[in-house]
């Protein structure tokens, strides 16, 4: 069976936007305009003088007609985001104005189609100012430009895609005080299939297209992913739950999209302007050398200005029933995208179409699968995996009394590597289909995992950026995200561009669908085996293994000074007379009695089913016997996971209720493992830190026993 599942869900899509470049003029000389502008508008920035402009009549219709559950959202609109900064473009000419249109072919039917880029909640205003080169916009990049002293406030941060989370990269350029974000893609990170080094652009060849554009939303995803307006909670249409102010989650600041065209125009201007920093000079933009700027002599006048609504999300879900209709393993991707999107999300959705199309074949022949499965297909991902979390926020409990596992797809089809990333109680399942299935003549699915990933772990660490986020760190749901994806010398994938498309995808992402089709069967296998077996397939051990080498990893960098001053955790009568090192130590010798435990679980488990399937051979006493326990050992691992849940969540992100895997709070995307511990001890907050290593150590020991 299958139904829609609806949501009232905040988002924002472009009203108007342009960017200018502006030579100023007097070169720079400041006749009226150069500094004495800056100071303005630094001034203006510091005294909080921002000037908001007054609701356009678009946005109070849109604020009527939502005018349902659309309370704290409406608030926030009218307290206005606009940022106005003083426009000062009669001082100089404008030279260039950014296209956010991709170019269209004749070859390419789907880039006919185009709409202009933009990035999904960002800021609103108009904003002329100088700029400043931000290298990827992570945290680090700006510690450096602060270091070298490159005034950043009331600039307009111009950065490139790579290495985190977009959203982040427009937070950390508010953080400074920066009135806008510029972001682009700079060939550099596309490895040897480079315009540069010879080879041809899509369409006529694998390149990166020089007027693609990646749109994306900026949403402070490592915040909190979902509805920003309903951190937590989700409201359903009809509902009346008041919705809370989104800013801590979204950036106030105008952020827009750049081609590498585009890019190239304005980042030229500011070539021997302000430092070069060593390390930042590898990139691909032509007649860029590098320097961070700004330029007196130019400016951008940026004019962005997007409208918030609340829009009616569409998850569809739908359900084989098992015999056991209290287990439940649902696998998802989502179904919006930016763009035509045959990689993000669709090459997902044909995987996911094609599965059902086979259970729905096995169904017809009167199958029943021993648990049930749910096929989700999530509206919202691209904003901030908006269906998804709405759907596991709303029905929390009983999906943490239900789900055994959830399986995600997104990007599913967009390159020749294979890439797993999972909570490890999958590690083995992820592993042995792989082993079942061949990739080329000679080698399985798990030959080639493990040969593109020598050197690192085969199965990879859950970050976030897709929709296993709120199952696996919120509601503490073992999660696997799995799909093909771009190898060093493989063809450019036109992430969120409009070049993501059947074009693209049928020339050079996956000619012939081989790739989609391989990973049909291993989604079909990996669901067969989690809903069939008598025993589950889910490992204890691997947690095991991997908190030591978490743990380990953090207690390495742990400074001696804090090793062996009194631990001072005055609620805790165990640990209160311990020093860090006597602490650590006994989390050591609690993780070794937790792998033995685990390793002996595991292997009782795998004994059960053994003995399951052999059935016949046992008296009526072992059947009881062995019913009774599997019962007890498909309990166990059932509700294993939600074990590293903690009540309040993370110190500073409570959203996230994961104390082992969570998005990375200056990456995003990349995860980060023991967040607790490690944040502390980044942080160098000594307090914190035993605190998060006490918590630590009682669960370890807790699971020990
Ligand atoms: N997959 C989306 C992206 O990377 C997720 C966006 C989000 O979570 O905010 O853009
Ligand atoms: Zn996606
Ligand atoms: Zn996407």
């Amino acid at each position: 069976d299958a139904r829609v599942d609806e949501y009232l869900s905040y988002v924002s899509y472009p009203g108007e936007q342009a960017l200018s470049l502006v030579e100023m003029r007097g070169e720079g000389k400041n006749e009226k305009g150069g500094e004495e502008n800056e100071r303005d508008i630094e001034k203006g920035i510091k005294e909080g003088n921002v000037k908001r402009i007054e609701k356009n009549s678009e946005k109070a219709k849109s604020r009527e007609t939502n005018k349902e559950s659309n309370k704290g959202a409406q608030k926030s609109q009218s307290e206005g985001t606009d940022i106005h900064l003083g426009t000062h473009i009669q001082e100089g000419t404008i030279i260039h104005n950014a296209s956010f249109l991709e170019d269209a072919y004749d070859q390419d039917q789907y880039s006919q189609n185009s709409r202009p880029a933009f990035l999904g909640y960002s800021g609103s205003g108009d904003v002329t100012a100088e700029y400043v080169f931000c290298n990827y916009g992570t945290r680090e990049d700006f510690a450096t430009l602060e270091q070298l002293g490159v005034p950043l406030a009331g600039k307009i941060a111009v950065m490139r895609y790579g290495r985190n989370f977009r959203g982040l990269k427009v937070k950390f350029a508010q953080d400074h005080n920066m009135t806008a974000a510029l972001l682009f893609s700079d060939p550099v990170d596309d490895g040897n299939v480079t315009v540069a080094g010879g080879v041809k652009a899509y369409p006529d060849g694998p390149a990166r297209n020089p007027s693609s554009i990646q749109r994306g939303s900026v949403q402070f995803l490592s915040i909190l992913p979902g509805d920003p307006t309903t951190p937590g909670y989700a409201i359903k249409p009809g509902e009346d739950k008041s919705r809370s102010d989104p800013y801590y989650a979204l950036p106030r600041i105008p952020a827009l999209p750049l081609s590498e065209r585009d890019a190239t125009a304005i980042l030229g201007r500011i070539s021997g302007h302000g430092p070069r920093v060593a390390g930042w000079g590898a990139g691909l933009i032509s007649g860029f050398d590098y320097s961070v700027g700004p330029n007196p002599a130019f400016r951008l006048a940026v004019h962005s200005h997007q409208n918030a609504t609340i829009a009616t999300l569409h998850n569809v879900l739908a359900r084989v029933e098992g015999r056991n209709k209290n287990d439940v393993i649902v696998i998802g991707n989502h179904r919006d995208s930016w763009t035509p999107s045959a990689g993000d999300p669709h090459s997902g959705s044909a995987v996911m179409l094609e599965l059902a199309r086979g259970l729905g074949d096995l169904t017809k022949l009167g199958w029943k699968p021993q648990r049930t499965i749910v096929l989700a297909s999530w509206d919202g991902e691209e904003y901030g995996l908006l269906g998804s979390t709405d759907f596991a926020t709303y029905y929390a409990k009983r999906l943490q009394a239900n789900v055994v596992a959830y399986i995600n797809m997104d990007a599913a089809v967009t390159g020749p590597n294979f890439n797993l990333a999972a909570s490890p109680m999958l590690y083995e399942v992820v592993q042995s289909v792989a082993s079942e299935l061949p990739y080329s003549e000679t080698r399985t699915l798990l030959d080639h995992l493990r040969h593109t990933h020598k050197g690192t772990s085969v199965v990879g660490n859950l970050g976030s950026g897709s929709d296993y986020t709120v199952f696996l760190e919120r509601l503490g749901i073992p999660a696997v995200d799995m799909g093909f994806q771009s190898a060093k010398n493989s063809p450019v994938y036109h992430y969120h561009s409009i070049y993501d498309n059947y074009n693209w995808m049928t020339r050079y992402g996956d000619p012939g669908f081989k790739l989609h089709n391989l990973l049909a069967r291993y989604a079909g296998l990996l669901v067969l085996d989690i809903a069939e077996t008598k025993v589950l397939r889910l490992k204890t051990a691997d947690y095991a293994v991997k908190l030591a080498e978490f743990s380990d990893a953090i207690f390495a960098e742990v400074p001696d000074s804090w090793l062996y001053t009194p631990a001072f955790a005055p609620g805790c009568p165990y640990h209160r007379n311990m020093t860090v090192r006597q602490i650590i130590d006994n989390t050591k010798i609690s993780l070794a009695k937790m792998l033995a435990k685990n390793q002996a679980f595991d292997k009782a488990a795998e004994l059960q089913q053994h003995q399951y399937d052999h059935w016949d051979d046992l008296s009526f006493w072992e059947k009881v016997k062995l019913v009774v326990s599997i019962a007890r050992t498909n309990r166990v691992l059932k509700y294993y996971e939600r074990r590293f849940l903690s009540k309040h969540g993370l110190r500073n992100r409570p959203w996230f209720k994961h104390v082992v895997f969570v998005s990375g709070r200056y990456t995003g995307y990349a995860g980060q493992q023991l967040p607790g511990m490690a944040e502390a001890l980044e942080d160098g907050k000594q307090h914190d830190f035993v605190h998060e290593l006490v918590k630590f150590d009682m669960l370890v020991s807790s699971l020990a026993r």
